[in-house]
């Protein structure tokens, strides 16, 4: 288990949020500083604090994760192509430490990032 984060007060519904998708393992709401058009947090209801800390019994659950990312992606009308983005720990640039994917589309993106 990892620290309680902001996002866990997003789950249990403490603090507020966006909130464009949600099933039994994961809950998607928009990032509160968007970097794109729509730019999209996935998280794991259950919390693990980063991707270098999951387990190979989270192996189903970041496998749902990512599948979630494509169905929110077609929800939001991203036909045209989007990104996902992973950040993991200091030089990953994360700064909340509870796993997210970020969905991010709406504008061509450039490549390589910061
Ligand atoms: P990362 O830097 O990869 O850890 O991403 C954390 C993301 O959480 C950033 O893009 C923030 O803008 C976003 N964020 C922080 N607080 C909130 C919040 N209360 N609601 C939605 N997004 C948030």
């Amino acid at each position: 288990m990892s620290e309680d984060t902001l996002f866990g007060k997003i789950i249990r519904r403490e603090i507020p949020a966006d909130i464009v998708y949600e099933d039994d393992l994961c809950l998607a709401f928009r990032d509160i500083t968007p970097q794109a058009p729509t730019h999209i947090l996935v998280i794991p209801k259950q919390p693990i604090a980063m991707l270098s800390a999951a387990q190979a019994e989270d192996k189903a659950l970041l496998g749902h994760l990512i599948f979630a990312v494509s169905e929110i992606a077609r929800q939001q009308k991203l036909d045209s192509g989007y990104r996902v983005v992973i950040n993991t720990g200091e030089d990953g640039g994360q700064t909340v430490f509870h796993l997210h994917l970020h969905l991010l589309g709406g504008r061509a993106l450039g490549w390589p990032p910061g």
